[in-house]
């Protein structure tokens, strides 16, 4: 048996390169990555074209192991190729992300020290960071203390946390659910339905609350909506907010919205998964300062701080409320008691074991300290403010509302044909050209372009880029339209 355990150790030995074996890996990663970053200056932000890739991805897994060298080759082909390039400041469409350096460079030293994060007794520094972080958000949105919160994977899931919050402090039972009745805007993100229909919440009843012209909740009609309801013998019980609306940018009045939720004992969420860091902003604190007044909140550090994927964040007002909806314990746990100062993020989440994601936050955010992440937002802001006014001086083209945020909405529109399809032939053009990547909507049944300015290598020369393209490829369509 000793002999076999010998020869299994050398053979298992493979996992553990050693140091000269390391350094030449990490030294071509980095080549990779610094090839990567010049490209991405230059290089088209969406490539549409999936077909020059090869089927390597597919090579099966196989006992002897391939170099490093031919597997980054893999990479770059097939992985890094063909698609959108979130990295570039090119994207602006949907909500672009982000992909800050150090957020990297954190994510491989929580790896290769593999801290656990997910309870205090075995990684209480690894806690200790994620909760900072926590305190850190929760008084940016104007709260002192007693909340709570968790590093997600994204904003999906830290809605997810959020809802099954509210539904458990509000004590929707199977047998509650038909009279429950949950508010929220026709242009909340699909996400938050999602969580709802996962938190078994499908069969409450939803009610689409008015929206003026800005696609702002009306509290007015909302008001209504809640007392016909309560006239009507069912139970309101959840409100849901948008501090940025993914579509067109739109901050509901949060405050007044707020008072509605405390006068009518409503659980109060606020989706921020977009817009809710712009509270770093003077130039949008106060659209969003109502955000104090939530029961739960969700901000995306991978959107709004420039990170990459990977970090959504749930933040919930009154801590209980968290550990009613996820304290449990298995007995292969008893040694791990909990900290009374220190929440441990498996007590109020769905995750046991995680990745350490407060690594890739706190590093970028203690590096470079908060002001580029303020002049970046700030920059976003303007940039989307400058686009707004540019697009309405290239023939055809007309805008919706100035934006609140870094969205603008506008289209071109013919003077005959049909203008929905038009525009849908428009932003083909952009995707089949690729230098940037735009998105597109429906609003209303009208078929709406999307200007999104969140990518943090985002700046003027790209803007005036995208203009340029936009003008060039009306003007294409147009002459399209005219020989067909
Ligand atoms: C992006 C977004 C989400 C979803 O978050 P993910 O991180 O993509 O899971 C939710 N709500 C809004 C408003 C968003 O913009």
């Amino acid at each position: 048996m000793i002999e076999r355990i010998k020869e299994l150790e050398q053979l298992a030995l493979k996992l553990e390169p050693n140091g000269d074996l390391r350094k030449d890996m990490l030294e071509q990663v980095h080549q990779y990555c610094e090839d990567f970053l010049h490209r991405t200056d230059t290089d088209i932000a969406f490539q549409r074209d999936y077909t020059t890739t090869t089927q390597h991805l597919q090579d099966p897994i196989s006992e002897e192991g391939t170099d490093l060298g031919s597997l980054l080759k893999i990479y770059r082909a097939e992985v890094e190729k063909p698609g959108l390039n979130p990295a570039s400041g090119g994207h602006l469409a949907y909500i672009p992300g982000g992909g800050l350096y150090p957020s990297a460079l954190g994510d491989m030293i929580a790896a290769v020290t593999n801290r656990y994060a997910g309870v205090f007794f075995g990684g209480p520094g690894a806690v200790r960071m994620e909760n900072a972080l926590i305190r850190w958000m929760g008084e940016l949105i104007g709260w002192k203390s007693g909340f709570a919160g968790n590093l997600a994977s994204g904003g999906s899931i830290a809605n997810l946390i959020g809802i099954v919050a509210a539904r458990d402090s509000k004590n929707i039972t199977s047998a509650a659910i038909p009279t429950a009745v949950i508010y929220g805007s026709s242009h909340q993100h699909h996400c938050v339905n999602k969580a709802i229909n996962i938190a078994g919440l499908r069969e409450c009843i939803f009610r689409h609350v008015p929206l003026n012209e800005h696609f702002q909740i009306i509290p007015e009609a909302l008001e209504k909506l809640i007392n016909a309801d309560i006239q009507a013998g069912l139970n309101p019980f959840l409100l849901i907010a948008n501090a940025g609306t993914t579509d067109t940018g739109a901050v509901d009045p949060l405050t007044a919205l707020g008072n509605l939720a405390q006068k009518h004992n409503l659980w109060y969420h606020v989706d921020g998964a977009y817009g809710a860091f712009f509270i770093l902003c003077d130039e949008t604190k106060h659209l969003l300062q109502g955000i104090s007044m939530a029961d739960s909140v969700v901000m995306d550090p991978h959107k709004g701080l420039f990170l990459p994927y990977g970090l959504g964040v749930v933040l919930v007002k009154d801590s209980q409320d968290l550990f009613r909806s996820h304290q449990l314990y298995g007995n292969y746990m008893q040694d791990a008691t909990s900290d009374p100062t220190e929440i441990s993020p498996a007590e109020i989440s769905p995750e046991l074991t995680k990745h350490f994601r407060g690594m890739r936050m706190w590093l970028p955010l203690r590096l470079f300290g908060l002001a580029p992440f303020r002049a970046g937002l700030s920059e976003k802001l303007l940039l989307a403010r400058y686009f707004h006014e540019k697009i309405q001086m290239i023939h055809g083209f007309v805008a919706g509302p100035v934006p609140q945020l870094s969205v603008v909405t506008y289209r071109y529109v013919p003077t005959k044909g049909d203008a929905n399809d038009f525009n849908k032939r428009l932003v083909a053009a952009t995707h089949a050209d690729g230098r940037v990547f735009l998105s597109s909507t429906t609003i209303d049944g009208i078929f709406m372009l999307r200007f999104a300015a969140l990518a943090f290598r985002t700046h003027l020369q790209t803007v005036n880029l995208c203009l340029q393209i936009l003008e060039e490829k009306s003007l294409e369509v147009l002459g399209a339209g005219k020989t067909a």
